[in-house]
């Protein structure tokens, strides 16, 4: 019986309904210092291309592939990402 998937499956994998919590970007606080990006396990955060109220490109996330970890919010330095339930 097969109990891991291989390696690099990420973007292949969508997460399931389990997830208890989503991060919630919010767009105006984020100072592009990319470490959200550098830190997120999944590596689905990214650098848009829309402008901030302090001139920065921010950053998002896609839900389709997040885990609801919640290390993105704990390191971002500008609390710029909260956590919040993930209605479904
Ligand atoms: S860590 Fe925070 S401030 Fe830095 S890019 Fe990510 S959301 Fe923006
Ligand atoms: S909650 Fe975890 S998986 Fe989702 S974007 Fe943040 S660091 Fe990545």
């Amino acid at each position: 019986m097969k109990i891991t998937v291989k390696p690099s499956t990420t973007t292949i994998n969508k997460t399931g309904a389990w997830r208890t919590n989503r991060p919630k970007f919010m767009h105006d606080k984020c100072t592009a210092c990319a470490i959200c990006s550098r830190l997120c396990p999944e590596g689905i955060i990214y650098q848009t291309d829309q402008t901030n109220a302090i001139g920065k490109k921010y950053f998002e996330c896609d839900l389709t592939y997040c885990k609801g970890c919640g290390l993105c919010a704990t390191e971002c330095p500008f609390k710029a990402i909260e956590m919040e339930l993930d209605e479904k």
